[in-house]
């Protein structure tokens, strides 16, 4: 899903060879190079697989013109919720804020999603929403969550088959740091998954990184 941009000087030459003559095959590049054709094969491999050349049978390699950095915005613009989404951690809207808290920290999350007794989305909670129901003198047992959640309809969400760029972008433009994937049904929207800002640098990591 993701090319690498790192070429080695060989991968650079085949590249120059090819835009200068192509199309060309890989039996006239090895003899440029004064390689064998087998010897080539892993680089021709790479470059066309990178996006960098483009291969026909019986006409050979061409230049596709691309840039690195075309390259890597074209792959940016692949990669999709559905690739980075987690497990979602959603709690009933009715359980106290005591054990919301509880939830958070066993489940190692920083944002509970809030369904209702059909399992469809009513809220989200955050770390502040708990922290700041926390500092009053109230017994935290006893407040249900519903009353502190951010509600229906003022919940961002997103879908599967979302763009990720799209979904970094909205959390960016709404300052949260996380939203439910949702699916819709007739009930309403209930919760498949999760997508926060880990997932998105993970994804920026990987863009860089995999080979
Ligand atoms: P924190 O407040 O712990 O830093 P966020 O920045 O994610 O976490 O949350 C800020 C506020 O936005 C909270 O009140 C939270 O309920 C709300 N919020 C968080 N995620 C969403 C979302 N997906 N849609 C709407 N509101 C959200």
């Amino acid at each position: 899903m993701v090319r690498t941009i790192e070429l080695n000087k060989r991968q650079e030459r085949i590249l120059e060879i090819v835009k200068e003559g192509g199309p060309i095959t890989g039996e006239h590049i090895a003899d440029q190079l004064n390689l064998t054709r087998a010897t080539l094969r892993p680089d021709l491999a790479i470059l066309t697989m990178a996006g960098f050349l483009d291969a026909r049978p019986r006409v050979g390699y061409f230049y596709t013109g691309k840039s690195s950095v075309q390259l890597l915005t074209e792959n940016l613009q692949k990669i999709q919720v559905r690739d980075y989404q987690s497990i979602p951690v959603a709690v009933n809207e009715n359980v106290s804020v005591y054990d919301a808290i509880c939830t958070m920290f066993l489940e190692d999350v920083g944002t509970l999603f809030v369904i209702d007794q059909n399992t469809v989305l009513v809220g989200v909670l955050s770390r502040k929403d708990l922290l700041r129901a926390s500092i009053g003198k109230q017994d935290l047992s006893t407040v249900p969550i519903n009353i502190i959640m951010t509600r229906m309809p003022n919940i961002t969400m997103c879908e599967r088959d979302d763009l990720l760029i799209d979904i970094a972008k909205k959390l960016i433009e709404k300052q949260i740091d996380a939203m439910p994937v949702v699916r819709q049904s007739e009930k309403g929207y209930e919760v498949i998954g999760r997508i926060t800002k880990t997932n998105v640098a993970k994804a920026f990591v990987a863009l860089g990184a995999e080979e």
